[in-house]
């Protein structure tokens, strides 16, 4: 096995010959040979980071946002989607729509005190808004943000760790206040697994519901357009 093999993020036993160090980090020799390398980027010059396949800048703007080029998705583009998704997941409940009432139960679970997350050091950022999410806020905020993504940028919404970043970041501002006023994630990997965590117990429940909020929306286009053809107000 070479360096090259070797994943960075993966968690293993700890280096022999640094018994203090980090769960999950890779050997110390790593880091020195990884530094001389250039970063992964095309047309970039610069060394790479420690840990990871990218200069300072390129790290930092991939653990921030989850990609090296694109930014967060802007909370205006989101909320009124958020809205719709919402009043869509309530009319399910209130209709008794199986995958619907799993999935709020399965979030529901998934947030309770005692519940896996808890035990595990990836899911910080759950057990963080584990206090004060709501179910339905959880489900409305990830549908929200696969819909925008699906509309506005397909690319990013098959990027994993964009999305998951995405979602992570919406999450997070459902949270105690002391959590949001840091503004960035501090660590891709724990909101990888948080956005993870919760695309896995309702993953259905959100492929429906984007379908949903996406033929919804163009039935409502289709009908602005034919009840008013020349589009004057
Ligand atoms: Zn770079």
């Amino acid at each position: 096995m070479t360096y090259e093999d070797l994943d960075p993020f993966d968690t293993g036993p700890p280096h022999r010959s640094c018994p203090g160090q980090r769960k999950g980090m890779p050997p110390p020799e790593y880091w020195a040979w990884n530094v001389t390398r250039q970063c992964a980027v095309p047309g970039c010059k610069r060394m790479r980071e420690p840990v990871g396949r990218y200069c300072r800048n390129h790290y930092r703007r991939f653990v921030t946002y989850g990609h090296i080029s694109k930014r967060h998705l802007p909370g205006s583009e989101i909320w009124k989607t958020k809205i719709r998704a919402r009043a869509l997941l309530d009319a399910s409940i209130e209709a008794q729509h199986p995958t619907a009432l799993a999935g709020v139960e399965a979030i529901r679970r998934l947030l309770a005190p005692g519940s896996f997350i808890h035990a595990e050091e990836k899911h910080e950022y759950l057990r963080r808004i584990s206090s004060t999410a709501n179910p339905r806020e959880v489900i409305a905020e990830t549908v929200a943000v696969c819909a925008c993504l699906v509309r506005f940028d397909p690319d990013g919404y098959h990027d994993p760790d964009y999305l998951a970043t995405q979602i992570a970041r919406r999450l997070l501002k459902l949270g105690p206040r002391r959590y949001t006023g840091g503004g960035e994630l501090k660590s891709l990997k724990r909101s990888k697994a948080m956005a993870g965590a919760v695309l896995d117990v309702c993953g259905p429940l959100v492929t429906l519901m984007v379908a949903t909020v996406e033929r919804n929306r163009k039935l409502r286009r289709r009908k602005r357009t034919t009840t008013n053809p020349k589009g004057t107000p």
